[in-house]
């Protein structure tokens, strides 16, 4: 069995003992389709966000590990590169069938180190894979072009080139699909990859690395390199000025992307730069407040707020102010239960650590302080624990309150009475987010109107769920460079190049 072969630490085993799901489970870095420890031999726990249990340990690697992986990614691509477009739409497909036969497994792993609840966990595991079988099916349209020349005797020709070694850096709300979406895409393109997993879930994304092997992505091709946080910075500028690099893809805080954009700027590269966001809720008086309500239940409390895309303004019309707040309270009574994700019944996990648990509590009280009214939560509950945050409504913000400008990234909706559409443009547009953006309307007029006013990269009309596979997904302003999804997310991982073909005529 695997699991001998590369051995079990202790914690590892009594895991395993809790446990039927979690043969993916692995404590070992993945580099060259080998499973390897940090060349120090160091390691750091993982832990279950409910109870800050250990789940295992992982390398703690460092800059020197990340050199290494790159140095094997780069020794791929020189033979990936030529494998055809064809095999690589078979194995991306390979792997995306493995992922869905092991939902269950990747859920259970999702969970134990995310928090999130199961349902959502194999929701995940469905769009992740998502990408997957899209980008499988895009490796064979990465076509170029032949442009009639302005000359009788010559040729344009425009064909796409994979960029090379690409480095991700991943975050913990999403660590299944944060990873396909960016890994299925330069696949795709011809490209090879290390990855750097947040501190917080790295076994996630060794578990979908173990069914990539498994679907036969050749030696190289993948790579995980684990570090703590403590190592981050240092593991980070490797993945970002080593010279094999081609392209930096990061998925992360706005913070993060623009200290990694510096780094990749010494070297010329690609940035592909996914950051946060800070989503307005809109709602005039001609919507469908029941499908409003439903639709802010999951733009606001999907992974229990910790979401990108996740609505972090409210702007209800005064005409529809009382029926939507009324109704949403209600929704959330019924809707919002908190406890440990793997626990039946559970739609509201723990937040990820004690870090963001004291964020979300600060941004709260800092509202509060300032005049905010709490219609509802506003605390922890602290019988299950100290990262379970009720599930919060706050009215009477202003935006000289902290929370009006900063990603709560939390089980926090915040309310605002607008009276028109012209106001509501200004204080939607009011931020240096540009992620996301929520409309509900049955004006359809309106509707075409807010699409193109609102500075937001993607703008849902009556709906709280915009994320496929099809879709381009990305920001504009601060949250973010290139778009990830569509054909377009593919052929980010590509250059153009242009031959000239000429003398045709002698
Ligand atoms: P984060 O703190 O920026 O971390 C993201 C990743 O960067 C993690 O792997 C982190 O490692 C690593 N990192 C941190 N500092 C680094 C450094 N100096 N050099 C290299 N790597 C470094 O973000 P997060 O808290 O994990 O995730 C939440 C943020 O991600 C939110 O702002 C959210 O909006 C954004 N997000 C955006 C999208 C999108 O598609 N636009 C999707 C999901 C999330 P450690 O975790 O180990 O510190």
């Amino acid at each position: 069995m695997e699991l001998l072969r590369i051995g079990v630490s202790r914690n590892f085993r009594i895991y395993l003992n809790h446990s039927r799901q979690m043969h993916l489970l692995k404590d070992k870095a993945f580099v060259n389709n080998e499973w390897v420890s940090a060349r120090s031999n160091a390691v750091f726990p993982v832990l279950n966000p409910a109870d800050d249990s250990v789940i295992t340990n992982v390398p703690d690697m460092d800059a020197s590990d990340a050199k290494n992986a790159i140095q094997v990614a780069a020794d791929t691509f020189k033979t990936w590169q030529d494998v055809t477009a064809k095999e690589r739409s078979i194995i991306l497909r390979r792997w995306y069938d493995l992922c869905e036969q092991n939902k269950d497994s990747l859920a259970e792993i999702i969970t134990a180190e995310s928090g999130k609840p199961l349902s959502e966990a194999a929701g995940e595991v469905t769009y992740g894979s998502s990408f997957l079988s899209w980008f499988s099916e895009c490796a064979r349209h990465l076509n170029g072009e032949v442009i009639p020349s302005p000359w009788p005797n010559k040729q344009i020709i425009l064909t796409r080139q994979p960029l090379g070694v690409v480095s991700i850096i991943t975050p913990w709300n999403f660590p299944f699909a944060m990873i396909t979406r960016k890994v299925g895409a330069l696949m795709a393109a011809g490209c090879t990859c290390v990855i750097k997993p947040s501190e917080d879930t790295p076994l996630t994304a060794l578990a979908a690395v173990e069914l990539a092997e498994k679907a036969g992505v050749p030696k190289g091709v993948i790579n995980v390199v684990t570090c703590s946080r403590k190592n981050a910075p240092a593991v980070g500028s490797v993945l970002c000025e080593d010279n094999h690099v081609k392209c930096i893809s990061f998925t992360g805080s706005t913070v993060v992307g623009k200290i990694l954009y510096q780094q990749a700027a010494k070297g010329i590269k690609r940035v592909s730069l996914e950051l946060g966001g800070n989503a307005p809720f809109i709602v005039f008086p001609s919507a469908d407040i029941q499908n409003a309500v439903e639709q802010a239940m999951l733009a606001k409390f999907r992974n229990n707020g910790q979401a990108c895309v996740g609505a972090n303004r409210f702007f209800i019309h005064e005409d529809v102010y009382d029926k939507f707040i009324a109704l949403f309270k209600e929704h959330i009574s019924k809707g919002c239960v908190l406890g440990r994700g793997n626990q039946k019944g559970v739609s509201c996990g723990p937040l990820i650590n004690n870090e963001q648990a004291k964020k979300v509590s600060g941004l709260v009280d800092d509202a509060v302080k300032k005049g905010a009214r709490k219609i509802m939560g506003g605390e922890f509950d602290t019988t299950l624990g100290n990262k379970f945050y009720k599930s919060t409504i706050l009215t009477d913000v202003t935006p000289e309150m902290n929370i009006f400008r900063e990603e709560i990234f939390g089980p926090v909706a915040q309310i605002f009475k607008i009276k028109s559409e012209e106001e509501v443009v200004k204080l939607a547009n009011d931020t240096n987010g540009g992620l996301a953006a929520y409309v509900f309307t049955k004006d359809l007029g309106q509707a075409f109107r807010m699409s193109r006013k609102l500075e937001f990269g993607m703008v849902a009309i009556n709906d709280g769920i915009l994320s496929t596979a099809e879709a381009a997904f990305g920001g504009i302003k601060e949250s973010g460079i290139g778009r990830e999804g569509s054909l377009h997310g593919a052929q980010e991982y590509t250059d153009i190049k242009y031959t000239l073909m000429s003398a045709l005529d002698k």
